[in-house]
């Protein structure tokens, strides 16, 4: 593959920076999806008609018929208020592109030229969808539910990562980003008088033992060389010096690469939580729901994606965080890449008020896109055979 021309580069990087200038939260993207609608229609890049608010699907049909893959960018900012010195800092106030999906975006629209060129040589389709709210964790449901990717044999996607040198793509097969799961605890005591303790059932002190008791999940129950975190985040509990409330509240996060380790903690949790109350002489109630599952990359699709990309691949560090791409790994075959954005030793990371991802991420991503949908086309077809 050739690298991509200078004049298409700067043609997208000037598009990222208008779009940074102007970022939108989850379901919310309104004006962002319009742009890009506008932007592929100058180019005669079909739109598919969807049911989806926000985010859109762009198809280029090869001129022979095969398989039919797809690439992912997701569109979503954050309520984050940038502190960054950039020329193109975001105008639209306490929002910010500070996970750097302006630069998944842009790359893919760069991506949709370049393929659309190249439709006469293309046999099969490659969608490219432009996903609402993956900072909300729903945006790929929504898109599954409204069957958006029905007959999709393979996805692919990106994430820019500020830790790696700008350019550098990382990809392995099996996990490269937790599963995301969040807790709520509520713990029904009995209030009473500060001073009587002995006539009521503090949930405060209930409470700091299951918090304490927790954290053993990690350290006595889970196996050492699996990277599991059970971290409670906010506690609730009270309103003055001298009463001892009814009602105490926890919630926080749990995050998992295995299934077997989320079952693990999730039974401990329960048992600490329910047992603990009980001993107590008091009652827990537990909410726990899934925010993403972890991102397992597909051996197959992960080897023909590497080995069809023109620049080696290094292999990624595991990440504790999560994203919502796992959503359609669960349901198709795919896999997802890391590419370096920053590297500076200091550099500010993802959500983080000065995060800032380099414009030279863009020719690297743009090519990742271009290279994977040809190597993903041709290993179908060649099955088909
Ligand atoms: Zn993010
Ligand atoms: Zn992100």
């Amino acid at each position: 593959m050739d690298t991509v021309k200078t004049s298409l580069v700067d043609e997208i990087v000037s598009l990222r920076h208008q779009f940074h200038q102007y970022p939108e939260l989850s379901n919310q993207e309104f004006a962002t999806t319009e742009k890009i609608k506008q932007i592929l229609t100058d180019w005669n890049i079909p739109i598919v008609d969807t049911e989806l608010d926000t985010g859109l699907l762009a198809e280029i049909r090869g001129n022979e018929a095969g398989a039919t893959i797809a690439l992912r960018a997701d569109i979503d900012a954050l309520p984050v208020t940038e502190q960054t010195n950039l020329p193109y800092k975001s105008k639209n106030d306490g929002v910010m592109h500070a996970c750097g999906h302006d630069i998944h975006f842009s790359s893919l629209l760069g991506a949709a030229y370049l393929l659309n060129q190249q439709k006469d040589s293309l046999k099969g389709t490659v969608r490219l969808l432009f996903q609402p709210a993956e900072e909300a964790g729903h945006g790929g449901d929504q898109v599954l539910n409204k069957h958006v990717l029905n007959g999709v044999q393979a996805i692919a996607g990106f994430h820019n990562n500020p830790t790696m040198p700008v350019g550098q793509i990382a990809l392995d097969q099996g996990p490269l980003m937790a599963g995301c799961y969040r807790f709520v605890v509520k713990i029904q005591g009995n209030g009473t008088h500060g001073a009587q303790p002995q006539k009521g059932t503090d949930p405060i002190v209930t409470q700091a033992a299951i918090i304490s008791q927790l954290q053993t999940i990690v350290s006595r129950n889970n196996d050492p060389f699996h990277a599991v975190v059970v971290s409670v985040t906010k506690v609730n509990a009270g309103k003055t010096w001298n009463v001892i409330p009814e009602t105490a509240a926890f919630e926080g996060t749990a995050r998992t690469f295995y299934e077997e380790d989320t079952e693990l903690v999730k039974r401990r949790f329960f048992e600490i939580v329910n047992n603990t109350a009980q001993a107590f002489g008091q009652k827990a109630e537990i909410d726990w729901t899934t925010g993403a599952l972890p991102i397992d990359n597909d051996p197959e699709i992960t080897q023909v994606v590497a080995s069809g990309l023109s620049q080696p691949v290094v292999k990624p560090v595991l990440t504790m965080t999560a994203e919502d791409f796992a959503t359609f790994e669960a349901k198709i075959p795919g896999t997802f890449a890391f590419i370096g954005s920053n590297g500076a030793k200091d550099a500010a990371d993802l959500h983080d008020p000065r995060y800032v991802g380099s414009d030279k991420t863009i020719p690297v991503a743009i090519n990742y896109f271009v290279e994977t949908a040809h190597s993903l086309l041709n290993h179908f077809n060649n099955l088909e055979k």
